[in-house]
């Protein structure tokens, strides 16, 4: 096929003005952006190769080169990994990855530095090119395909890019970036350096360079030959931590989770025992937009002996801890490992057990020790982790303590009283946590139910997550105090009550006698029960369940998902 014109998806050409806008002030990370994607793409070759070695065409060092040229004004950033085939380049660098796009602009606030972090999520961290080139030519050939059956990509980031069938003799992609008026500062040998160490230093792939003219001791120019690794060259959680600063934890965090932003935490460890393994796992600040969608991008990288396995390798984490991003490297597993064989690996189990207790030490550090990072965890990913509860029985306990609710405590919305917080907080002859479920905050807030309780001064939790219906139904207590509602069933108070308010309460039922005689004949058999109560103040009546019979917001909630 000769050259063809295509149009970019309607949203691209926005999408590189935001990218422009926003970036600019950090222009120099679309060296970071295509150096991941080249180490992402040596890691697929790698990973491919395991069972059709033929793939390296009988060229296994991989590695990511840079040069650039004066006269030229270009910038160019070559891999050897596993390349693009003609479809796969209209599919991952014409559009915006999947169906993401619609949220993704609903997301943006216009905010420069709010959106910046949204950019890594979507999938779109090639377009950084166009931040400082007015003009990027990538050429790749797909590992194992003719030499005659490499494609050319072109554009200018205006709305359209060009495609031409070309020759290319190496495997990988080559991406030349025709740099812009005033971005000549990239044109620098010491410049492109620096950037590679501040942001590139953990790939552990080699990113070549040529070799720079030296001096000899009288100082004669001394020519340089040939070419040198500018970083480390090792996997980074290969590495001692002592020998890692937070500047490189954070950097190989953005690669691996595609994220713009900083993490908020993580874990590192190496672990020998029954299973050897390294962990290096974060909890970002930040949920992404699809933490609840099924096909998620990101997870868990899985490598064995440094070799990387697979994305998003969802049986090295629960439902529950979903948000996770890092790697685990296992040196027992077999390299030739799938998604099938993990599903139903017992070195598996431990690997997932071994690595949920770490994620769950750091939750518990961060909300001892910052409790304002803790806020940030909870109110991004507060309502995943209540999931926990019922689905990873083992640790119940210790997410039990990571739990924030709103309560009548200070009546406010956030979600900042643990469940210690409120066992300190017990009346006294209080022997249950009090809870109200509702839709609302509002809803639960200003519930009739609550009534009797403040007049008390008896805390109340209050519950108006979607999620705290199947909270409550696993989680039935804390330190041996059962968890109650507030619209559950016969309160008994008394322990709360003096002797003037238990004989007004027996004069009430006396004196109301006929009127539940009637309500409960007109009501029939629309009610269960009709009961004189002290449960309300202010308001005449309220309906209340049977402990054992679903909450009303259950049965709401179960109605409008059609059952
Ligand atoms: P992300 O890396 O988050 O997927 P990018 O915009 O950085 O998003 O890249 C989009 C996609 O383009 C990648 O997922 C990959 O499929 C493809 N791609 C980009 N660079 C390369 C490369 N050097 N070699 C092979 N594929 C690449
Ligand atoms: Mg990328």
């Amino acid at each position: 096929m000769s050259k063809e014109t295509l149009g970019f998806q309607a949203e691209v050409k926005q999408l590189l003005q935001l990218m422009i806008h926003s970036l600019y002030s950090n222009k120099e990370i679309f060296l970071r952006e295509l150096i991941s994607n080249a180490s992402d793409a040596c890691d697929k070759l790698r990973f491919e190769a395991i069972n059709h070695g033929d793939l390296y065409e009988g060229d296994g060092d991989l590695n990511i080169r840079l040069s650039f040229d004066k006269d030229a004004r270009t910038v160019t950033i070559a891999d050897n990994g596993i390349g693009m085939t003609r479809d796969e380049v209209i599919a991952n660098i014409g559009t915006i990855a999947r169906s993401g796009t619609k949220e993704f602009f609903s997301k943006l606030s216009g905010d420069a530095a709010k959106d910046s972090h949204l950019i890594g999520q979507f999938g779109v961290g090639f377009y950084s090119a166009f931040i400082v080139a007015d003009k990027v030519t990538l050429t790749t050939r797909r590992a194992g395909v003719a030499a005659d059956q490499a494609v050319r990509w072109e554009s200018g980031g205006e709305g359209d890019f060009t495609l031409e069938d070309v020759t290319k003799a190496g495997r990988g992609t080559e991406i030349v970036l025709h740099l812009k008026e005033g971005e000549d500062e990239f044109l620098d040998d010491w410049r492109l350096r620096s950037i590679i160490r501040k942001y590139s230093d953990h790939i552990s792939l080699p990113i070549l360079m040529a070799k720079q003219p030296g001096y000899d001791k009288d100082g004669n120019i001394e020519p340089a030959e040939g070419e040198e690794a500018v970083n480390q060259a090792n996997a980074l959680w290969t590495r001692n931590k002592s020998e890692i600063t937070d500047e490189q934890y954070q950097e190989f965090y953005k690669h691996v989770s595609h994220d713009f932003d900083e993490p908020l935490a993580w874990s590192h460890a190496r672990i020998e025992g029954r299973q050897e393994y390294t962990e290096l796992l974060y909890i970002p600040k930040r949920a992404p937009f699809d933490l609840y969608e099924r096909d998620r991008r990101h997870g868990v990288k899985l490598y064995v002996k440094r070799v990387f396995i697979m994305e998003d390798a969802e049986k090295l984490m629960p439902q529950y801890l979903r948000f996770v991003r890092g790697v685990i490297d296992s040196a027992d597993l077999p390299l030739n490992v799938s998604r099938e064989i993990l599903q139903a690996s017992r070195e598996v189990e431990t690997i997932k057990s071994g690595c949920v207790k770490k994620v769950l030490g750091v939750l518990e550090d961060l909300a001892e020790n910052k409790p304002e990072d803790y806020k940030t965890f909870w109110t991004e990913f507060g309502k995943v982790l209540k999931e926990g509860a019922g689905e990873d029985f083992a640790n119940k306990e210790r997410i039990a303590k990571l739990l924030r609710f709103a309560s009548t405590h200070d009546d406010s919305t956030e979600q900042n009283v643990s469940l210690a917080d409120y066992v300190g907080r017990l009346k006294a002859g209080q022997d249950k946590i009090y809870y109200i479920t509702a839709d609302t905050f509002a809803g639960a807030q200003h519930s009739p139910h609550l009534e009797i309780f403040r007049k008390k001064g008896i805390e109340v939790l209050l519950l108006s997550d979607r999620v705290d219906e199947w909270l409550t139904s696993s989680l039935t207590e804390f330190e041996g105090k059962p968890l109650q509602s507030v619209a559950k069933g016969e309160l008994d108070l008394t322990a709360f009550e003096d002797e003037a308010e238990k004989q007004q309460q027996q004069a009430a039922v006396e004196e109301f006698k006929d009127v539940i005689e009637q309500l409960k004949s007109t009501l029939g058999d629309k009610v269960k029960d009709v009961r004189v109560t002290h449960r309300l103040t202010d308001s005449p009546a309220c309906l209340v369940v049977e402990n054992f019979d679903m909450s009303a917001n259950l049965e709401r909630l179960l109605k409008s998902a059609g059952q």
